[in-house]
């Protein structure tokens, strides 16, 4: 489909390690890569609160000059930088109309909608796969595990989506880190991350919504 090829592209664009094409696992799970840029900060003098959400920033004639944070103490800086996102930024965090109306336009428009769902399980063994049986962490499980045999089946997974419903067979991209790293799982077991495709974008955000799905869909309530 126009324009779906970017994904791919994006996906084999990077590199991890000085190679090309190929994503890497963070040892002990992503947060050590927050652990490391912290431990890189603090060591060029950078002082860090955490559990400190931002609730404004500080604009003093047309100047970022610091940032309120919910608690109501004031920081006050030459630069703020921020690391969310520009919606949140420019949108909440601030009055828009301190912005060039261009701009601030530019950033209203922003579509964040995502037809993807991540869910994460805990599993008791790896996955003994029919094509490569073994139920002992190989090769088999270290890489990126994809279940979408057909473009047919791509196409009637984006179906579902596109008529309000979670994908009937989803399209799966999973992950098992623990084949790599026994920091992230128990003596033996592991753990699987699955990006999953496709979501509706306007489906319900309330409890309401998840429960009836899960009644409605025996494979959903016997692994929930
Ligand atoms: C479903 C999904 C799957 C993905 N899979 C992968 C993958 O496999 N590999 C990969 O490399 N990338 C993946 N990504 C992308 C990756 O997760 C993001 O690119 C990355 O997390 C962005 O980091 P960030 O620091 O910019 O933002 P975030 O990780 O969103 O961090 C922003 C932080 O700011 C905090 N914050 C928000 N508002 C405030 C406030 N007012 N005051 C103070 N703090 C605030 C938030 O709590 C959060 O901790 C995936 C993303 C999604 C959604």
């Amino acid at each position: 489909m126009p324009g779906t090829a970017y994904v791919l592209f994006h996906h084999v664009m990077g590199e991890c390690n000085g190679v090309r094409g190929v994503w890497g696992y963070v040892r002990g799970g992503m947060g050590g890569l927050s652990n490391a840029i912290a431990s890189a900060a603090k060591e060029r003098g950078a002082e860090i609160r955490v559990n400190a959400a931002v609730a404004q920033i500080i604009v003093k004639n047309g100047e970022a000059v610091g940032v309120a944070l919910a608690d109501g103490t004031e920081l006050r800086a030459k630069k703020v930088i921020s690391g969310i996102d520009a919606n949140m930024t420019f949108q909440r965090l601030m009055d828009p109309k301190l912005l060039p109306a261009e701009f601030a336009e530019a950033v209203r428009n922003i579509d964040y909608a995502s037809g993807s769902a991540k869910i994460n399980l805990a599993l008791s063994e790896v996955p003994d796969f029919r094509c490569l049986p073994g139920n002992k962490p190989g090769p088999q499980h270290h890489g990126t595990i994809h279940l979408c045999p057909t473009r047919e089946y791509i196409e009637r997974a984006f179906d579902c989506a596109k008529y309000g419903h979670i994908s009937d067979n989803p399209i799966i991209e999973a992950t098992i880190p623990s084949s790599l790293d026994n920091t992230v799982a128990p003596p033996g077991m592991h753990v699987m991350s699955m990006f999953t495709q496709y979501f509706p974008t306007c489906w319900p955000r309330t409890r309401g919504a998840w429960r009836r799905t899960r009644r409605a869909t025996p494979s959903a309530a016997s692994t929930s």
